[in-house]
């Protein structure tokens, strides 16, 4: 897709109140200048070294997302920076977020991933093990993270109806969770960010309830 496109889609993204954010992974520093040029500001990485180097290389304002699984001895290298990373799954990895947010003098705002898909490679906690780590976070244990919401992936499959059944049942076991957070004082009352959606089933996303979706193929074409 060509910069131009990329900002025709950013453009009626927003005016349904859904951020973009460009997944860049494996794609040359030079690929997210064209659409930073044109205005896109969100991208998204899954490698900490790579997200770092690309942080040296490109425009400060930059919002990088960490979109995938994070070894907690990685945390460090995009600490300083990182605008939000998505793929909290475990107690442990909230622990090194909040201390390494602490070293860098800085909050960092997260979200938690919850698994929806059926395959056993993606990802996340169930709804359960959810509920206990906000139970943590409540009681203030990890002062410098923000929980500011909830990421999913859907089963890679043509069927259309699961995949959509998957996004209903992140968009309510978020709402859920949503309730249990909001009664923590430290949590903003803007609406709890649900990162759900790839190239193949960001339109489902948003017909679900998605704001803000992670797209990388459409844009910068195939890895
Ligand atoms: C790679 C990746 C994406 C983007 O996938 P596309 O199908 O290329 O849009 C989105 N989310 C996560 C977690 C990813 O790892």
């Amino acid at each position: 897709m060509s910069a131009a496109s990329a900002k025709i889609l950013q453009e009626e993204l927003e005016k349904k109140n859904v951020t973009l954010v460009a997944v860049s992974k494996t794609k040359p520093a030079q690929m997210i200048q064209e659409l930073y040029d044109v205005g896109i500001k969100d991208f998204g990485e899954n490698r900490p070294q790579e997200m770092a180097e690309k942080y040296e290389l490109l425009a400060k304002d930059i919002k990088w997302h960490m979109i995938g699984n994070l070894q907690k001895n990685k945390v460090k290298y995009i600490a300083p920076f990182v605008h939000l990373i998505h793929s909290v799954t475990s107690a442990a990895l909230l622990k090194t977020i909040n201390k390494e947010a602490a070293k860098n003098e800085r909050d960092i705002d997260v979200l938690i991933q919850i698994k929806i898909a059926e395959e056993d490679s993606k990802s996340g906690l169930d709804i359960e093990e959810a509920k206990e780590l906000i139970k943590e976070i409540n009681e203030g244990i990890y002062p410098h993270v923000n929980v500011r919401g909830y990421m999913g992936m859907a089963t890679f499959t043509d069927d259309k109806d699961q995949v959509r059944s998957e996004f209903k049942e992140l968009k309510s076991t978020g709402d859920t969770l949503a309730q249990l957070l909001g009664q923590n004082e430290n949590y903003s009352d803007s609406d709890p960010v649900l990162s759900m959606g790839m190239s193949g089933d960001f339109e489902i996303a948003i017909e679900e309830g998605a704001n803000m979706v992670r797209i990388g193929s459409l844009l910068f074409g195939s890895r």
